[in-house]
């Protein structure tokens, strides 16, 4: 087995596609802000507002208030762009994958990867898991690889147990990235989402466990040839 690749792919652009507003910080944030720091651009699209989420009660419409939250994270991500659409949250399943496949492959202008949540969602999530597979009919479209943010199994063992969550790991062979990334930059990001952040012990236990290390896995490997 080859050891993990402490470096990202040096690459032009990625695009990340989230489910929710946060995802982008709470999950991707070390990453992308990684990616950033090495000269990539960054661009994110979001399939919902992230109007279903029971933390943080605000007295403003939730919807309302994650877009601007959304924006404010990505600002202190450093992506250059961000969409965000209108799907409902808790219910992307319910929406035909060609449908959220057509909104993502909109947004693609010429990045060389996508990046997404590893394919069981990496929290269990089911609107991660569709969006994650949107993003891979969206690699297999444009033949562009993609590059899944995923858990250590004992660290998402760990969590479910601390916790009761339904984290999905993968063992060391699976991971074929292991990077060092800026968790102060994406403090900062999860700070954006004051309405999520609070009281979130799953996030702040999960990065405590990782400590300034993530892990990637290619869900859409990149060719030999250099093509997705
Ligand atoms: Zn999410």
């Amino acid at each position: 087995m080859a050891p993990a690749d402490p470096a990202l792919p040096k690459v032009r652009e990625v695009l990340a596609v989230c489910a929710h507003p946060d995802d982008e910080s709470f999950g991707l944030g070390g990453v992308l802000r990684c990616f950033v720091n090495q000269g990539t651009r960054v661009s994110v699209v979001c399939l919902t507002h992230g109007e279903a989420s029971t933390l943080g009660p605000t007295r403003r419409p939730l919807a309302e208030v994650r877009t601007e939250e959304l924006a404010a994270a990505a600002r202190a991500i450093g992506a250059a762009t961000v969409r965000l659409h209108d799907f409902p949250d808790g219910n992307l399943a319910g929406i035909p994958l060609e449908t959220l496949t057509a909104r993502v492959d909109a947004e693609v202008r010429s990045p060389a990867l996508l990046l997404a949540f590893d394919e069981g969602g990496v929290t269990g999530h089911p609107d991660h898991i569709r969006a994650t597979q949107a993003a891979l009919a969206v690699g297999g479209i444009r033949r562009l690889p993609v590059l899944g943010w995923a858990l250590p199994q004992q660290v998402a063992a760990q969590l479910n147990s601390e916790l009761g969550t339904s984290f999905v790991g993968r063992s060391p062979e699976e991971l074929e990235f292991a990077v060092a990334v800026d968790r102060e930059r994406q403090r900062l990001a999860i700070g954006c989402h004051a309405s999520q952040s609070g009281d979130n012990a799953a996030l702040w236990r999960r990065l405590q466990l990782l400590g300034p290390t993530e892990y990637l896995r290619w869900l859409l490997p990149l060719r030999a040839d250099g093509t997705g």
